[in-house]
């Protein structure tokens, strides 16, 4: 058994709280921290997939509809972790450029310095109540998020033209 849309299983993992992490090597295609444990998809040289059972029962929950909480007890990184699923969906529906400034970013892990790599932000932050779902989410330069800090939603849609008409 095998995900049809790998993008779409992943965003779906990332918003039952698991984290899609970075493959460690070109045999891996998918890598997930769950409730679970942490798994890994492998394809061999032929493009066949082997799937983990403990993923392939997160599988079947996904084909049927089901939606566990799937966060892992011990988070492994801060905020500014980014998962490439997130990352993933993010770009699909606002392009590859920065929420603010409007550059292109680069994919998790590529940044050349610290103040280029991507973040995801919640444009109604957590502790104004804002969900962490990819409706409320968007992608941005570490440091353009600094620039954002605690702004109210509606200031950051400011800071946003601010920059975008400054450039
Ligand atoms: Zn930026």
């Amino acid at each position: 058994m095998t995900v049809r849309d790998l993008a779409h299983f992943e965003s779906w993992l990332t918003d039952r709280g698991a984290e899609v992490l970075d493959a460690s090597s070109e045999r891996e295609i998918l890598r997930a921290r769950t409730s679970t444990g942490t798994h890994v998809v492998y394809a061999d040289k032929t493009g066949k997939q082997r799937w983990p059972k403990e993923l392939l029962a997160i599988v079947s929950d996904y084909n049927a509809g089901r939606t566990p909480s799937l966060a892992a007890t011990k988070r492994g990184g801060a905020a500014r972790r980014k998962t490439r699923g997130r990352y993933v969906a993010l770009t699909k529906r606002d392009g590859p450029g920065c929420f603010y400034c409007a550059r292109i970013l680069p994919a998790p892990g590529t940044h050349s310095t610290p103040d280029d790599e991507v973040t995801t932000e919640h444009l109604v932050s957590r502790a104004h109540g804002g969900p962490d779902h990819v409706s409320n989410c968007f992608l941005a330069h570490f440091a353009c998020n600094q620039i954002a800090g605690h702004l109210s939603a509606p200031e950051k849609i400011k800071l946003r033209e601010m920059m975008r008409g400054a450039k």
